[in-house]
């Protein structure tokens, strides 16, 4: 099942249209976190009906769960991105972890505004949590996903390198999301996916899920033994090998670029990259200001 966010109205999507989920629902299920906050209720509603399809424009499609309540992120969890950043890959080592504020959340096919001369692209799987989960073991943390969305983990590289990780990655439309949700049972094997990203023409990125130090479930369950993941957050789930700044010679976004990200069976993002407006004063500028050390 795929559930997407055409222009702010939730709807299924099928190769034959897309299904108003708000007017179905009398307007219960009338944003994606109405859904998701009641997900077993709505996934047997939605079994017990017949979806009348009406054609739709995808470019109108906006990012799936459009305000998250919390967006997780982990560094460092794929080998060969370790192994180009010069980490030591022998042994085990917990994932970075930070946030991506959830206000930089955009769709996909939304601009990425570009606020710096170091900003980095990384494909990621992205799930989305639909069972409140507690201190979850790994064994059942699958059960607390409802589905799975492609996103594009757009980081600024001077901020990042400054030390603050979660601001770096929080400029305002650094999380393309997208296109749609695809739920959990169509995604038996999350390990099993292949990740793929293209900068203007040129293939970039091309990874598996197999190459996760830490797997989905276990991502869950060590940040839920931090805090409660609630319906509706996403997780970020790390990005492999072939981002910019480890490339020789580095390689960053630039305004005219076109980012397009893709993991098959769940789809792709389109994402041009835009110069940012200038920022308000001298203190909007200290993060431009910033160098790669
Ligand atoms: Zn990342």
């Amino acid at each position: 099942m795929r559930i997407g966010n055409l222009a702010g109205v939730p709807v299924l999507l099928s190769e034959a249209g897309a299904f108003d989920l708000a007017a179905a629902s009398d307007g219960a299920y009338r944003d994606a976190q109405a859904i998701l906050d009641d997900w077993d209720g709505f996934r047997t509603w939605i079994d017990g009906r017949s979806p009348s399809w009406e054609p739709y424009d995808a470019e109108l499609l906006e990012a799936p769960v459009p305000r998250p309540g919390q967006v997780f992120g982990v560094g460092l969890n794929y080998a060969g991105h370790l192994a180009e950043g010069g980490h030591d890959t022998t042994h085990r080592s917990l994932p970075q972890g930070f946030t991506k504020f959830p206000s930089c959340v955009t769709g996909p096919y939304g601009q990425v505004e570009l606020r710096g001369d170091t900003v980095d692209y990384e494909v990621e799987l992205v799930a989305v949590v639909g069972r409140h989960a507690d201190n979850v073991p790994a064994a059942h943390a699958l059960e607390h996903v409802a589905g799975y969305l492609v996103g594009q983990d757009i980081s600024d590289r001077a901020v990042q390198g400054s030390g603050q990780l979660s601001l770096a990655k929080s400029f305002r439309t650094y999380a393309p999301t997208g296109p749609w949700l695809v739920t959990s049972d169509e995604i038996p094997d999350p390990q099993a996916l292949r990740l793929r990203c293209r900068l203007n023409d040129e293939l970039v990125q091309d990874g598996t899920t197999a190459d996760m130090v830490f797997g989905v479930a276990e991502l869950v369950a060590l940040l839920s033994a931090v805090t409660p993941l609630r319906p509706g957050d996403l997780v970020f789930t790390g990005t492999p090998a072939g981002v910019g700044v480890f490339r020789d010679p580095p390689v960053f976004l630039r305004a005219g670029d076109v980012v397009h990200t893709e993991i098959p069976g769940i789809g792709s993002l389109r994402n041009v990259c835009v110069t940012a407006p200038d920022p308000a004063d001298d203190l909007g500028r200290m993060w431009r200001d910033l160098t790669l050390r």
